[in-house]
């Protein structure tokens, strides 16, 4: 499709042209934050630096509300009825400078929550009406690692516009006929020369980052060390279960279900959960299959780079974008463990 150029001074009102039809979400300051923000009341956009959270809080939020209820009037044989009322999401949504590891998360999600076999209605009606605008990386952070689990800096999977970045401005590229739609709103010339440029610079940012991972080994390995709680110990011996690996994570789909009001009338909420937390799989019993650090962090790990490929034709559950590194108060790191279970040896 053709590329144009758009100068950097031109993407705000490209954004309020967009925000006319759809709520668009972009990138904007918070405290020491980068966090995604309806953005049609002049917010700066950040245009340069990653996100400090994920884009699946706008496709599957932090808290959502999945339904109401009230309490019915009494029937004859004594008993009380329920009324509810669902509540869908309703309206379309743009995406707005995620970077490539950001989309290929939404792809993630796809094979959990929308696919043929399954899909649940409340991720699917934001996910089907959302459109993603991703800005290739031409400078990758130290703790980046897509080029290990099958991405790279100017992937282009799961987008519907990729934005090439230029000192001035931006080579833009429509993806997808949704993505036409949007470009056609922006101020732009034509991009010429300029976009053999952009992609290519774009392209060499996978040269910044060193050598992938080797992982040939991790599905096996993993088999051998699942029972060696000490290597677990060891990995995790730092982690508080604060969790922000997970809510920061663009790939980590868990939620709770629970249940506010009173007899009379309330709600039922989805909110996201955390496996690092010791209350994941406590059991109405008492008992807690995963009681120690050490079995969390595993299946987090297992999760990942184990269970999900088995479900989903051998993709990873992590797009390397290395946000749990960035922001773990404890400094650890899913590289190094990784790393170690695919040179485990039994001793
Ligand atoms: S962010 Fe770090 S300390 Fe917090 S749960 Fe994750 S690994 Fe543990
Ligand atoms: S596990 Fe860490 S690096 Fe992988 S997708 Fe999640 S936050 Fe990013």
């Amino acid at each position: 499709m053709n590329n144009i150029f758009i100068l950097r001074k031109d993407i705000d009102p490209w954004i309020k042209r967009m925000a006319e039809e759809r709520t668009v979400f972009a990138p904007v300051h918070e405290g020491d934050a980068v966090v995604y923000r309806a953005c049609d009341s002049g917010l700066r956009v950040e245009l340069d630096t990653m996100p400090t959270t994920s884009p699946k809080e706008i496709v599957f939020p932090q808290n959502e509300t999945l339904l109401t209820y009230t309490r019915g009037s009494g029937n004859e044989d004594g008993s009380v009825g329920v009324e509810t009322t669902e509540t869908l999401p309703s309206g379309k949504a743009v995406i707005f400078g995620t970077r490539p590891c950001g989309a290929r998360g939404l792809l993630i999600f796809d094979q959990v929550y929308n696919n043929e076999r399954i899909r649940d209605a409340y991720y699917a009606a934001r996910r089907e009406n959302t459109l993603t605008i991703t800005i290739a990386c031409n400078r990758p952070r130290p703790t980046c690692f897509c080029n290990s689990v099958g991405g790279a800096p100017d992937d282009s999977k799961g987008s519907d516009i990729m934005l090439y970045p230029l000192d001035d401005g931006f080579v833009a590229e429509a993806l997808t006929s949704g993505g036409e739609e949007l470009l056609a709103l922006a101020p732009s010339s034509p991009a010429g020369e300029k976009a053999v440029k952009a992609k290519a610079k774009a392209g060499q940012a996978i040269e910044t980052m060193g050598s992938p991972m080797d992982l040939s080994e991790v599905r096996k390995k993993f088999d051998l060390c699942f029972t060696d709680l000490a290597f677990w110990e060891k990995h995790s011996g730092k982690c508080l279960s604060c969790g922000i690996c997970t809510y920061l994570c663009p790939t980590c789909y868990c939620f709770n279900i629970t249940d506010e009001g009173s007899e009379e009338k309330g709600k039922r909420l989805r909110s996201w959960d955390n496996c690092m937390s010791f209350n994941f799989t406590a059991e109405a019993s008492g008992h807690n299959p995963r009681s120690a650090k050490a079995m969390r962090l595993r299946n987090r790990i297992g999760h990942k780079f184990v269970y999900y490929p088995e479900l989903h034709e051998d993709r990873l559950a992590c797009c390397g974008c290395g946000r749990c590194i960035t922001a773990c108060p404890s400094s650890v790191d899913i590289r190094n463990i990784v790393k170690a279970v695919q040179e485990y040896s039994h001793e």
